[in-house]
């Protein structure tokens, strides 16, 4: 196999600006978190960063929240610790699927972030590799991940030194039997272990009131700009403004069809903008549907199928130019009403060729 030559070592490739950007609204994340921490009462609020803060960005989100004074932050897998090391001491981390492993326990040791044991197993493989303070979920019903409130008296749980006694809920966004009976059996396991503080609530549980809000609250999606309930929505400000650069601009007869499949079919003369996202940046297909991008206060509504990186959008009653940038839709309810798709997806799918800033 032939090689290609390698590149001069005095050439840096800096890539040149992204057709796609995600622009971060910093004073709306700093607004919604303070929301937020106000709505939780005597309680403090928590961050959760999981998941490259829901699509948005760790190294954009995180110092962020560092400079607004978020103090606890929670992430998913031992991966995302690195990243976030960067701007906050190990001991605000959490690690929420906790120690699978020896080495993911090693890990948590030598960096002193904290894992959440869920299991006897996973409290079995702490205390073995040494372990120290820990924080403990314990499963009210969601019946996902956690140790079972009758395992909180097993002898290997009563050792561990634990700071944060968590639970989840399964169904906060919604006027549920399932919180009060969640909340009920949260306070049972309360007097079984010895914890420094407690927490239940996610971005939707704090909208249910002080019983829920104990020690610490963890709002993930509100932080982001997602609306769980609808009385979020006075609190809460779209924090992620995605754009994408149109690429070409051509001029359409009637007859002339658009995209894969051609199921969109002029009816008349049509200009049409070819503009540089796809469902490889997260604008799945089901996005397309009823869907319109903007330039300032134009509507270009979405012609025919999402390809993998190009929409197509009517442009005949625009302005735009090639080059010029068009708002993607950002509206969080209102995108997953139209393409039934979670809040928590049309954040997370965020691709990578977004430029965040
Ligand atoms: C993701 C997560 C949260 C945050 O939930 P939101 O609904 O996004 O506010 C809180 N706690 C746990 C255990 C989680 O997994």
């Amino acid at each position: 196999m032939n090689l290609p030559e390698p590149l001069p070592a005095n050439l840096h490739l800096e890539p040149p600006p992204a057709s796609l950007r995600l622009r971060i609204d910093r004073a709306a994340l700093v607004g919604n978190w303070n929301a937020l921490h106000r709505l939780s009462g005597k309680a403090a609020a928590g961050a959760a960063v999981k998941a490259d803060a829901y699509g948005l960005g760790i190294d954009v989100v995180a110092p962020i929240l560092c400079g607004a004074d978020v103090r606890e932050y929670f992430v998913a897998h031992w991966s995302e610790v690195p990243a976030l090391l960067n701007y906050v001491e190990a001991s605000q981390i959490s690690v929420l699927h906790g120690v699978g492993n020896a080495q993911e326990a090693r890990f948590a040791i030598v960096t002193g972030v904290r894992p959440v044991i869920n299991s006897l197993r996973q409290a079995a493989l702490w205390v073995e590799a040494g372990g120290g303070r820990c924080n403990v979920m314990v499963d009210s019903g969601i019946n996902r991940l956690g140790l079972a409130p009758a395992e909180l008296c097993d002898p290997i749980v009563q050792g561990l030194e634990i700071d944060i006694l968590l639970s989840h809920l399964a169904s906060a966004e919604e006027d549920s039997a399932q919180n009060p009976r969640q909340l009920a059996i949260f306070r049972d396991t309360v007097p079984l272990v010895k914890a420094e503080r407690l927490s239940l609530a996610n971005s939707a549980g704090i909208m249910l009131g002080p019983d829920y809000h104990f020690d610490l609250t963890r709002p993930g999606l509100a932080l982001y700009g997602g609306i769980p309930h609808p009385s979020m929505q006075e609190h809460i400000a779209q924090v992620a403004f995605p754009q994408g650069a149109v690429l070409q601009i051509r001029d359409l007869h009637a007859g002339d069809a658009v995209g894969y499949n051609a199921t969109w079919v002029a009816d008349r003369e049509t200009r049409v903008a070819t503009v540089s996202v796809g469902h490889a940046d997260g604008f799945l297909r089901q996005m397309g549907v009823d869907c319109a991008l903007q330039h300032d206060q134009e509507r270009l509504p979405v012609l025919g199928r999402v390809s993998m990186d190009m929409i197509m959008v009517d442009a005949s009653s625009s302005t735009v130019k090639e080059g010029d940038f068009l708002d993607l839709p950002g509206d969080l309810p209102g995108i997953s009403q139209r393409s039934g798709l979670s809040q928590y997806e049309i954040l997370t799918i965020l691709g990578k060729r977004f430029e965040r800033s």
